[in-house]
């Protein structure tokens, strides 16, 4: 859609007169409900839209994703099979709407470099300190290595990476023979469905089996703000115990929720999840991280809180420490699904799911 602005609202509500900030939010939702109005006279949707205009013989796409802040727009796959799918600034795209509807008549040169290089092989990145007492035993460190291409990746998952890294160097250092074996992942394609994990679940059983717990992180640079116990009945008691030698700077903006619900997906903890690990997502302070860095264009380097990440560091060391010096196996215990009041039917555990082991596969 053309956007009304390409201000963020917080900079509306900061400067505008209160009147013209809600004429701005009117002509926000009145532009909405025109697009979609259009899709459907159109008789296609978001998802096969894309499908319906290279099937009808478009020569390329040009898209504009506008994540809600200035200067970010959202990558996602192209969605198309043999033609290009351009993603326009927000400005670069209104001022060609603004050019096609006056019937200037634009035309426009794309020039891209981009090249198919046919099947090429993803893979995750996996390292251990083996343990000394219970070397079948594991705690994983989890975090996923691909991103998606508008940028470098920083905080997706670039400062997840980095946190798992530096946890593995620090505990080499200073417990290099812990008790159960540390293992970390850095899966790859995580960004098309978790497969990584998936096809790690998948191809080693045995570990998963004995998986004492999994520690991930990957929604953004900040400090961890949020643990839920993902719905293993007995997660307060071995995670409360767990965090009790973490810090109180850093223990202190950590909220808890016993038992919680188990994660379905968006990112690599589901899979393990979904086959009955405890496995932990380790959730950040957001940073702006959904209008500025998430998938988007400026993900990079510049964005990353050095401060917050090296917390993150500890608090990990320390919480694989613990797990790993637990005197006792981490109980699987799955919660009682609640009953939704609003069908009256009981939520099920996420089913565990295949990876993509091909670009091809769906
Ligand atoms: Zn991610």
């Amino acid at each position: 859609m053309n956007q009304v602005t390409g201000r963020p609202e917080y900079n509306w509500e900061k400067f505008a007169t209160p009147e013209s900030f809600e004429k701005m939010k009117k002509d926000k939702i009145e532009a909405s409900r025109k697009w979609n109005a259009n899709y459907r006279k159109m008789g296609v949707n978001r998802r096969n839209i894309i499908k319906t205009l290279e099937e009808a013989g478009a020569a390329g796409i040009l898209s504009s994703n506008w994540a809600g802040g200035f200067g970010a727009n959202r990558i996602f796959s192209a969605g198309t099979k043999t033609i290009p799918n351009i993603d326009l600034r927000l400005e670069d795209y209104s001022m060609l709407y603004r050019m096609v509807k006056s019937g200037a008549g634009p035309e426009i040169r794309v020039v891209s470099t981009s090249k198919d290089l046919g099947v090429v092989p993803t893979f995750n990145a996996l390292a251990e300190i083996r343990g000394v007492e219970k070397p079948d035993e594991y705690v994983i460190l989890s975090a996923h290595f691909d991103s998606w291409d508008g940028a470098t990746g920083a905080t997706d998952n670039g400062t997840g990476t980095i946190v798992m890294m530096e946890t593995m160097r620090i505990l080499k250092a200073i417990y290099p023979n812990p008790k159960r074996t540390i293992l970390v992942g850095h899966w790859g394609f995580e960004e098309g469905g978790l497969n990584g994990s998936r096809a790690f679940v998948e191809d080693f059983p045995e570990i998963v089996d004995n998986t004492q717990a999994l520690f991930n992180q990957d929604n953004g640079t900040g400090r961890v703000v949020n643990i839920s116990g993902q719905g293993f009945l007995n997660s307060y008691e071995y995670v409360s115990k767990w965090l009790l030698p973490v810090p109180g700077e850093i223990k202190k903006h950590i909220k808890t929720d016993f038992p919680g619900m188990p994660g379905g997906g968006g990112s690599d903890y589901a899979s393990f999840v979904a086959a009955g690990v405890p496995a932990f997502s380790l959730s950040s302070l957001d940073w702006s991280y959904r209008d500025y860095t998430w998938h988007t264009n400026i993900d990079t380097y510049d964005k990353i809180i050095f401060d917050d990440v090296r917390s993150n560091v500890i608090l990990t060391a320390i919480l694989t420490y613990m797990a790993s010096e637990d005197e006792s196996k981490a109980s699987r215990e799955k919660r009682i699904m609640p009953v939704s009041p609003r069908t009256g039917k009981q939520a099920i555990w996420p089913r565990k799911r295949a990876p993509k082991r091909k670009a091809t596969d769906n």
